[in-house]
């Protein structure tokens, strides 16, 4: 068995009315973030790569296939990575991003988390 962290997810629930993620944590704490927030943030090497390009130069952003609005991204499909993180194909078939419950935790954007960070 492996040690159960607070960083662990008790409930995972993909809202595609609401397009939201709800995760509630194993020491009871709820995070919910936009599709919209998780699809900008994708951590994969691509979008990775698109971001730090879009801050060097600004108009040079061209991503593959459709563009997402904020407001459209779906949810089309998801699945846990072992225990420890979670993968979505989204709307525009982009696959690749693996979010951690570890950085989604630590990126929590709930008043609590994000105030506790600015007080640091
Ligand atoms: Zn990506
Ligand atoms: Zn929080």
């Amino acid at each position: 068995m492996r040690p159960t962290r607070s960083s662990d997810p008790a409930e995972v629930i993909v809202d595609r009315q609401e397009r939201v993620l709800s995760i509630t944590w194993r020491d009871g704490h709820h995070s919910v973030y936009s599709f919209d927030d998780l699809r900008r943030d994708c951590p994969c090497a691509s979008c990775n790569d698109a971001r730090s390009k879009r801050l060097n130069s600004r108009d040079l952003l061209v991503l593959s296939g459709p563009v997402l609005k904020p407001g459209e991204v779906q949810i089309t499909n998801y699945r846990a990575v072992g225990w420890y993180a979670l993968n979505f194909t989204w709307s525009d078939g982009h696959d690749t991003g693996i979010y951690t419950y570890e950085s989604l935790r630590a990126n929590c954007p709930c008043e609590q988390c994000v105030g506790a960070e600015a007080a640091q």
